[in-house]
């Protein structure tokens, strides 16, 4: 058996465990919060938003900043189909709709003229999810929420090093989210981020993920409200300074392996990668193929192929209607096809060059392209 290639897999130095380690050995009493102080200031920096709550993961920013927006029982919020369940998982918690609305099939993000369609008095907020680090035209889906008077939010756990004419995903937004699974561009284990530019939105957001409990409030123990608790520890912050310290070596990195494979298969009819349109950086997470209809490919051959390599690719999501907790959405044709005939490469960090040309070698070998 050929030697596994894994799908993806921090990048891990030893900054990460010099920071981890002294974080551990010191960072408590006093010092509790020094390095979730020092990752948010470095993330804000670095994103060009004015304010950051570091968070357990992404679904609790998102959970929070959606519960700040007013977003409860009765009211709708519009998503792309094509999504992790992450994005759909709070709007549910939250006793809203999730309407999932149908994608592009160039960018496989939210189809602006799909949204404005879907758009309904009881419509709260649209997410707008950069998926696989493909940016959203946030242009038009801002246009279309200022004239309807509905807040776009931005999930941009997938877009870290994502950029839309200087704007960076997830600063474009009322609010943005990120996460640092180990699976994504940043780790720190679990986490995530919530971002965003409006000053009152983070107060609330700041009460909420302190269980209730505003800034100013003097009196101990005396939460405001009901809130959550979905906050990052010292520990894992440690780890993330490290990684934001090296944000534009991960970033390039993702880039670099994108490059490579985006050389050696756009050549061939019928293939398309994650785009990359004028006037914007795509910060590569997930480098994907989707195969034109015509060359009868199928997600069940290419994982088939790919499983006989040893290599862990993996399927591009399932619409989230066609999952059993939702009603399907039929007219989502394009979020319903693309899974069809396409799939995600491997592109963790250390990922080496021939490691990379066995990936390309299934592809070219498929169907004899
Ligand atoms: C990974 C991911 C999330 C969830 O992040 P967690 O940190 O695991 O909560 C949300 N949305 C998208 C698009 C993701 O890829």
């Amino acid at each position: 058996m050929k030697q596994r290639i894994p799908y993806t897999k921090p990048s891990i130095t030893q900054l990460e465990q010099t920071y981890a380690a002294d974080a551990v050995a010191t960072g408590w009493g006093e010092k509790c919060y020094d390095y979730i102080n020092r990752f948010e200031a470095g993330f804000r920096q670095y994103l060009g938003s004015k304010f950051a709550i570091a968070t357990s993961s992404c679904t609790g920013a998102m959970h929070m900043g959606l519960a700040a927006l007013g977003v409860g029982p009765d009211d709708e919020v519009i998503l792309a189909d094509t999504n992790w369940i992450a994005t759909a998982a709070p709007i549910v918690h939250l006793g809203a709709k999730p309407v999932f609305v149908d994608i592009l099939p160039d960018s496989w993000c939210l189809d602006p003229e799909k949204v404005e369609v879907s758009i309904s008095k009881k419509t709260k907020a649209i997410v707008a999810t950069h998926i696989y680090g493909n940016l959203c035209d946030m242009d038009r889906l801002l246009d279309i929420g200022q004239r309807h008077g509905i807040p776009v939010v931005e999930d941009a756990a997938e877009a870290l090093g994502s950029v839309c004419k200087r704007k960076r995903a997830g600063a474009m937004g009322t609010f943005g989210t990120f996460s640092f699974h180990g699976t994504k561009t940043l780790t720190t284990g679990e986490g995530g981020m919530f971002v965003t530019q409006d000053a009152a939105l983070y107060e609330r957001v700041l009460t909420l993920s302190n269980h209730g409990r505003a800034k100013g409030q003097t009196r101990q123990f005396w939460p405001d409200m009901v809130g959550y608790k979905y906050k990052m520890s010292n520990v894992q912050a440690a780890i993330g300074c490290a990684q934001l310290q090296r944000i534009e070596e991960l970033v390039g990195r993702k880039r670099e392996i994108m490059a490579f494979y985006r050389e050696r298969l756009e050549k061939y009819q019928g293939l398309s990668l994650n785009p990359e349109p004028p006037e914007t950086i795509n910060g590569a997470w997930m480098p994907t193929v989707v195969f034109d209809k015509g060359l009868g490919v199928t997600r069940e051959h290419l994982m088939a192929a790919f499983k006989a390599e040893n290599i862990d690719a993996r399927v591009f999501f399932w619409p989230l209607s066609s999952l059993p907790s939702f009603k399907p959405v039929e007219q989502n044709k394009v979020a319903r096809d693309i899974p069809e005939r396409a799939i995600n490469l491997p592109s963790y960090h250390d990922i080496t060059e021939e490691e990379m040309k066995r990936v390309v070698g299934v592809i070219q070998s498929y169907n004899q392209l």
